[in-house]
């Protein structure tokens, strides 16, 4: 996954496990981790790195402002 740009970056220790971002995403790319973060909730990851379109829902609709969502055409190479 290293050598893919980055779409979808979540800042794990912000999220507080409430899967509107999970919810809100049109193509089910994203899930509820098994891990804990150090507050206790399980954060959200992209499972489906290849079925996000990068719409940017999830970011705008993460309460937490956890979640980044990069374009290719704004990244550096
Ligand atoms: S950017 Fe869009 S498609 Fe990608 S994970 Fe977020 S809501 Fe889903
Ligand atoms: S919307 Fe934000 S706080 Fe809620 S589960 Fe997703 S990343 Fe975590």
């Amino acid at each position: 996954m290293s050598d893919r740009p980055n779409k979808v970056v979540i800042d794990e220790e912000l999220c507080k496990q409430c899967e509107l971002c999970v919810v809100v995403c049109p193509v089910h790319a994203l899930r509820i981790s098994d891990r804990i973060n150090t507050k206790g909730f399980h954060p959200a990851e992209l499972y489906e790195y290849d079925k996000c379109i990068m719409c940017g829902f999830c970011a705008m609709t993460c309460p937490e402002r956890a979640i980044a969502v990069y374009r290719p055409e704004v990244q550096k190479a």
